[in-house]
């Protein structure tokens, strides 16, 4: 039981830190984050990367997600 919950409570705090990680890759042509305006690198995907590091994994990354901004 306690493992289950561990498994789900991980899974979500990864599927959130990726959420995170995708939201604010893509900068616009001001070097800003289209999603919360900071100078990149932002401060989220840097939290959100001590999510990844706790549980030893990897953000997926996702091909074109980055180049939102530039269009
Ligand atoms: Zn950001």
């Amino acid at each position: 039981m306690t493992t289950t919950y561990l498994a789900t409570h991980a899974r979500e705090q990864l599927a959130q830190a990726q959420m995170v990680v995708d939201r604010h890759l893509a900068a616009g042509v001001h070097g800003r984050c289209l999603a919360c305006g900071q100078l990149e690198p932002c401060d989220a995907p840097n939290r959100a990367s001590a999510v990844f590091a706790r549980y030893g994994r990897m953000p997926c990354r996702r091909p074109g997600l980055a180049s939102r901004g530039v269009r």
